[in-house]
Parts: C-alpha cells; sequence; structure tokens
C-alpha cells in the first residue's frame, strides 16, 4: 500500500495531493493546539457552574476519554461530577463495568439512562447496507446514537441542575475521509455539496429511505452534529459545553493510558485491540467494513495524527496500524447474528459490488 511518507494516509484516500517529499496535504494542514492548562479549566467550569449543585457533568461512556476526564475532574481538579451514561443499546459489557467501578472509586455520583433510538435504525439500516454495501453509508449504520445521546443528557442535566457539560472530544479524532466520501468533490465545501452527495447515496439504494421513521431519524442525527439547533437550545437552557482536549489539555495518549492503568484500573474491552472507541460494540463493526472496504479505517486518521503531534514515530505507526485495525471475525459474525443479517452473504455482497480488500499491511 502507497502511503504519504509522513503519516500513514494511504494514497487514494479522499482528498489527498502530495508535494514532491510525498507528504500530503494534511500533514501540511496539521496544526500543534494551544492549551490553557488545568487552571484555566476549572476555573471556567467553575465560573459557569455558579449556584448549580454540581461543578460540572460529563457524558460517561466507559471509554478510555471520558473515563479519563471522569478521574481528572474529580481527582485532580476536586470539581463535583455528576457522570451520565447513556447506553445507546450496544455499548460492551465491559464499558458497563467501568462506568460503574470508576463512579464508586472516585465517589461520582452515576446516572445511566437508555436511549432507543440507534436500537431502532441500526438493524433496519444494516440490512439495507449490507444488500448493496456503499463506504460512504457506513458512518450512517450508527444514525441516531448522537441524537439519543445529546437529547438524554440534556434531559438528565435539567433534572439534575448541571449547569456544565463537558465532552472527551479531542482535535486528534476528526476523520476527514467519512465527510468526503459524500461529497461529490471530496475537497469541496460548504453544506449544500454535503446534503447532495448524501440524498445521491441514499437514492441508489432506496431501502434506507423506505421507513419514514428511520428517515427522521437520520435527518436528526445530522441536525445534532451539523445544525445549530443544539446550540441554540443549549443556550436556552443555560448549558454550556466545555472541551478540555481542544482548549485547555493536550490529548496525550501515553499519559491518559498510564494515568487509567495505574490510577484509575480501567480495564482495556476484551472484544478489540485497541483502547479507542471500547465503548461502542458497533465501533468495531464500523472498523471492519471500512477496512474491508477502503483499506483504512478512523485508525488510520487517528494514528496518523499521532505522528503529526510528535507522539509517536511514523515506524511505529506502521508497526501499530495492522495491529489495531484488526477486529475479530467471530465478533462481527455474532453482531450480524442478532441483527438477523447474514455475514457470509454479506461479504459476497461486498465482493459482487467490487469493493472487498483484503488488507495485508
Ligand atoms: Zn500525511
Amino acid at each position: 500500500m502507497e502511503r504519504c511518507s509522513r503519516c500513514i494516509l494511504p494514497l487514494d484516500y479522499p482528498g489527498i495531493e502530495t508535494d514532491t517529499d510525498g507528504t500530503c496535504n494534511f500533514c501540511h494542514e496539521f496544526e500543534p493546539g494551544h492549551y490553557q492548562g488545568a487552571e484555566k479549566l476549572k476555573a471556567d467550569i467553575l465560573e459557569r457552574s455558579k449556584g448549580s449543585k454540581y461543578d460540572v457533568a460529563i457524558g460517561f461512556s466507559g471509554g478510555r476519554d471520558s473515563s479519563f476526564l471522569v478521574y481528572y475532574l474529580s481527582r485532580v481538579l476536586g470539581l463535583k461530577v455528576l457522570a451520565i451514561t447513556i447506553d445507546n443499546g450496544y455499548m460492551s459489557r465491559d464499558a458497563i463495568d467501568n462506568v460503574r467501578s470508576i463512579a464508586d472509586e472516585f465517589g461520582v455520583e452515576l446516572v445511566i439512562r437508555k436511549h432507543r433510538y440507534l436500537e431502532y435504525s441500526f438493524p433496519r439500516n444494516l440490512k439495507a447496507w449490507s444488500r448493496q454495501p456503499d463506504p460512504a453509508l457506513i458512518i450512517a449504520l450508527c444514525n441516531g446514537c448522537r441524537f439519543g445521546l445529546r437529547k438524554t443528557l440534556y434531559q438528565v442535566m435539567q433534572e439534575y441542575g448541571a449547569r456544565v457539560l463537558v465532552d472527551g472530544a479531542s482535535p486528534l479524532e476528526p476523520n476527514p475521509f467519512k465527510e468526503k466520501l459524500f461529497r461529490l468533490n471530496p475537497n469541496g465545501k460548504g453544506k449544500l455539496s454535503l446534503v447532495v452527495g448524501i440524498l445521491s447515496h441514499l437514492l441508489r439504494n432506496p431501502r434506507w429511505i423506505i421507513n419514514p421513521y428511520n428517515m427522521y431519524i437520520f435527518f436528526m442525527e445530522y441536525a445534532a452534529f451539523y445544525g445549530k439547533h443544539y446550540e441554540k437550545k443549549l443556550q436556552k437552557q443555560g448549558i454550556s459545553l466545555i472541551s478540555p482536549f481542544y482548549n485547555y489539555i493536550h490529548w496525550d495518549e501515553k499519559f491518559i493510558e498510564e494515568t487509567l492503568k495505574n490510577d484509575a484500573h480501567w480495564t482495556l474491552s476484551t472484544q478489540g485491540v485497541s483502547t479507542w472507541r471500547s465503548d461502542c460494540l458497533l465501533a468495531f463493526l464500523k472498523g471492519y467494513l471500512h477496512k474491508h472496504t477502503l483499506g483504512y479505517n478512523e485508525q488510520s486518521g487517528l494514528i496518523s495524527n499521532l505522528i503529526r503531534d510528535g507522539q509517536i514515530s511514523r515506524e511505529e505507526a506502521l508497526a501499530r496500524v495492522t495491529r489495531v485495525q484488526s477486529v475479530p471475525e467471530e465478533y462481527i459474525r455474532e453482531l450480524l447474528e442478532k441483527t438477523g443479517v447474514d455475514f457470509n452473504q454479506m461479504v459476497d455482497n461486498i465482493k459482487k459490488a467490487n469493493l472487498y480488500r483484503e488488507v495485508t499491511e
């Protein structure tokens, strides 16, 4: 596989362009973050939460980043934390165990709620996808998750009178390929080219759109991601959102993982070889499908950003990419069986569409 000479993105990554040294545009565009520090984070949280029962609320998935933040906010910054776990119906058992044990250990109040949007739409989406595989629509398998998560989080915050919400988003995480696959021109900008692109992919497989409620969830999911609707709603409710890894503290993978192992006794999910997104079973399925239709997945983007950010060398990244991208096939079979989708049939359909890639390096 031919890759950028600096990061590990393959040269057929959407929107990639290389210079004479073979370095890609994503490497050139990367800018290291500027962080205001832990003291400022604490001060901003306390300023915005003045007078409320909790200093801060956090959406707590039991995955790596939110587990670290629960520890960091409660133990390191000494804040009164309300941890809110929203089960999307596909959380791994390990993740639920982590959530309870971490909340217990740090004396953090934990609220567990469930939403059903993903359980409704995922089996329908997967059946539609497996009949006519399309790499761009892999991310849409999870429609309803983000929408249900946000909606339920804000409800709980209102009930408990919390006013500051912290999230675990990190600047090293975004993967531009997911959006670029939809656009008519991968480097196009603006919402129109995206909306037209999404519609053209959906219309090629009408099974996605025959169910009106499923389409409602689809629409709300994209509104949750791109629209200003939620920001306005948050303002109205008096909730402010803070992303510590964007503005305050550096997302340092080694530090986060060591802290979790040593201080928080956090366990790695048994279903995946990476600590990333071990909180949701569907993340593994998407990783598997991206890998076998595109040759790369979300891990490739994160690992490339770790190189650009100076956290690992390109050699370490290459050694790691095959290992972290692999997802045990038995696990995918099991998830598909529960959903009523035949694994072999799906792989056959991927092959028939000339999309199947055997990834060996
Ligand atoms: Zn690059």
